[in-house]
């Protein structure tokens, strides 16, 4: 099974995608991850990428692409995946009908709609696991030993770009440039929305009722 994940910054995809990721054996594909570990290894990639992120705004198109394309060809991704954080402009949801090709294209866009002021809500506790990338959230879900990861004791950081101005800028990218891909993929049949408010398992509930028979087949195959 291969999904698509859409929503504004903090909406829960990653969240989603690593209960997907435990449950179904689909690997996350997250590009902000794929960006910040090329920003850590201070590749030339990452350092470009860098001047994007760290004002909210969107890392260029082919920048993009080629990580993801370098992703998708690797054997753990040939099982199935969760795409979390791409595509995120009409280019790169071109790009990726492209790379999928006529004979594995996309089962399911899963749009998560969650208001503005929720999302900076939850934007504004997330801490995440340094060393695991376990999430955690200092009001909905705290870790049982401050800044500590419960999974691995790993330290919990907040992102620079989780600051309240970058988020205010990063929900205006996905407004003009993201939020028109909702339409574009209702156009073409592939499109469920959501409700993203309630607890992360009940939102797993739901997004696992609207890609129904597709999951069916995924457990008997595995
Ligand atoms: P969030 O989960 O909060 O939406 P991400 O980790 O997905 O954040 O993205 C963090 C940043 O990485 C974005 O603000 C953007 O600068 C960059 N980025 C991630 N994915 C993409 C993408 N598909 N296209 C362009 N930039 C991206
Ligand atoms: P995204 O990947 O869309 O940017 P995350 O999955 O990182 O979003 O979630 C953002 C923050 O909100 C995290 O701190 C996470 O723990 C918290 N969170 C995720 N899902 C929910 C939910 N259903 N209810 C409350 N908080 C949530
Ligand atoms: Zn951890």
């Amino acid at each position: 099974m291969r999904l698509v994940l859409l929503g504004p910054p903090g909406a829960g995809k990653g969240t989603q995608a690593r209960l997907f990721q435990d449950k179904l054996g689909l690997q996350q594909i997250a590009s902000g991850d794929l960006l910040r570990a090329a920003v850590r290894d201070r590749t030339p990639t990452g350092i470009d990428a860098k001047r994007y992120m760290d004002r909210g705004a969107l890392v260029p198109d082919e920048v993009v692409l080629k990580l993801i394309t370098e992703r998708l060809a690797q054997t753990d991704a040939q099982q199935g995946f969760v795409l979390d954080g791409f595509p995120r402009t009409r280019a790169q949801a071109e790009a990726l009908n492209q790379m999928l090709g006529s004979g594995g294209a996309i089962d399911r866009v899963i749009a998560l709609m969650v208001p503005d002021a929720e999302v900076i809500k939850r934007i504004s506790g997330r801490r995440t696991c340094r060393n695991c990338g376990a999430m955690y959230h200092m009001v909905f879900d705290p870790p049982r030993n401050l800044n500590h990861c419960n999974e691995c004791n790993g330290e919990l950081y907040q992102r620079d770009d989780d600051a309240e101005d970058t988020v205010r800028m990063r929900l205006q990218v996905y407004a003009a440039e993201t939020r028109p891909l909702l339409e574009y993929y209702e156009s073409l049949g592939a499109l469920s929305r959501i409700d993203g408010i309630g607890r992360p398992e009940e939102v797993e509930s739901r997004i696992l009722a609207a890609i129904g028979p597709i999951n069916a087949g995924v457990k008997t195959c595995a």
